[in-house]
């Protein structure tokens, strides 16, 4: 193969991935969403979706690869011994290669280089072929992969069946991170997800028989008021159906410019408050059952950060958590949301320490000088929490 100038290693690496691949090389086998009508969801909105080739990704690999190679070189050229430093990135820099092409590059390397994430939002509506065929370059490239993850719609693993999802588990894909949100027809439809709980359940047990890991999103709150304790019950159904590896959960949000959110500005869409989320992350724990799923709040919008455990196990800890939060006082619940929304406190015990709590309460005092009551100066200065 012919060496690249560094000027012309390029890649694409597209813009969204899942927290937990906060350190994985990103592949970007195709752009945007196909089907884009999720109506919480404004992350690829107006933008339509294409499929790369295959030439493209291999190029993009290519590039990943030689920088990869280059950051290394310097980091035993500087002398920081095979470390990537910051050092290493400005010296990478100064070399003619920009930081948001090393950036990625060197988490990766960071990290022990052992995982790959495949962007954008359902990268295998491609042919099977064409990623079994990117799968097989990024390995040849990049030996110390042990893990490569990617998003996928319920509606593409339930088409393309056990068989053809064996095949890419044959070809490296480990784990897909699929967007369930709820388990609920009534919520599927209401978001218009285009799936609905039979095509959750058939999708996740055919990527489970392929032998890959699943990881499932919930988005507590997505039925609001009116369909909290619906939702709730009839995720849990669907999740003990499928027996996930992972359950996580992101709380929904109603993000400015998505039509949920100009839905509730007219007053069409109830939303449950924080208290009514917790109620309901509640409900559905409490009914996940038969399974051995690990639950996991990787996401900054959930209020209880430290809801984490494994079905059955830790279900008792996780539900006591649950009810220590809501058995609180109203004065001490609504301390414990500022403190958490304002970056105060970081988990409900942290309300039983006297510099945290004094800190949270005079966040509360300022907030209701400013705007009359902590409620309303909550809705204020974090718009996106109810
Ligand atoms: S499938 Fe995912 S990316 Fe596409 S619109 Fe729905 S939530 Fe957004």
């Amino acid at each position: 193969m012919t060496a690249l100038p560094i000027q012309n290693w390029r890649y694409e690496a597209g813009p969204i991935r899942p927290p937990s691949e906060a350190c994985s090389l990103l592949v970007r086998l195709t752009r945007n969403c196909p089907w884009g009508r999720c109506r919480f969801c404004i992350s690829y909105r107006g933008a339509a979706f294409e499929a790369r080739s295959l030439e493209d990704v291999r190029s993009d690999i290519d590039a990943m690869a030689e920088i990869a190679r280059f950051l290394l070189e310097e980091s035993w050229r500087i002398g920081t011994g095979g470390r990537i430093t910051h050092e290493v990135l400005n010296a990478a820099a100064e070399a003619g290669l920009p930081t948001q092409y090393s950036y990625q590059v060197a988490l990766f390397l960071s990290a022990a280089g052992q995982s790959a994430f495949l962007t954008d939002a359902d990268s295998l509506s491609l042919p099977v072929g064409d990623v079994e065929a990117a799968l097989k370059h990024l390995y040849s490239r990049f030996p110390s992969l042990r893990r490569v993850t990617t998003y996928a719609r319920s509606m593409t693993l339930c088409k393309l069946g056990a068989e053809n999802l064996r095949r890419l588990r044959e070809a490296g894909l480990t784990r897909v991170h699929v967007g369930m949100e709820s388990g609920s027809d009534a919520v599927l439809k209401e978001v218009r997800k285009g799936v609905l709980a039979k095509h959750h359940i058939a999708a996740g047990r055919a990527a489970m028989e392929a032998g890959l890991e699943l990881s499932e999103y919930i988005m507590p709150g997505l039925g609001g008021r009116e369909r909290s304790a619906e939702h709730a019950g009839e995720t849990a159904r669907v999740l003990n159906a499928i027996n996930p590896q992972f359950i996580r959960l992101r709380t929904f949000t109603p993000l400015p410019g998505s039509a949920l959110e100009e839905e509730l500005a007219e007053g069409g869409f109830t939303p449950l408050d924080e208290d009514g989320v917790v109620a309901e992350i509640r409900a559905m724990i409490a009914a996940l059952d038969g399974i051995s799923s690990q639950v996991v709040s990787d996401h900054d919008w959930n209020l209880l950060m430290e809801v984490e455990g494994r079905i059955p196990d830790d279900k008792p800890a996780m539900l006591s958590l649950l009810d220590a939060y809501l058995s609180l006082s109203s004065e001490n619940r609504q301390l414990f949301r500022v403190g958490r929304r304002l970056g105060i406190l970081h988990f409900l015990a942290d309300l039983q320490r006297p510099p945290a709590r004094r800190a949270a309460e005079e966040a509360a005092e300022d907030l209701k000088r400013r705007f009359g009551d902590a409620e309303a100066g909550l809705r204020a200065v974090a718009p996106f929490r109810m």
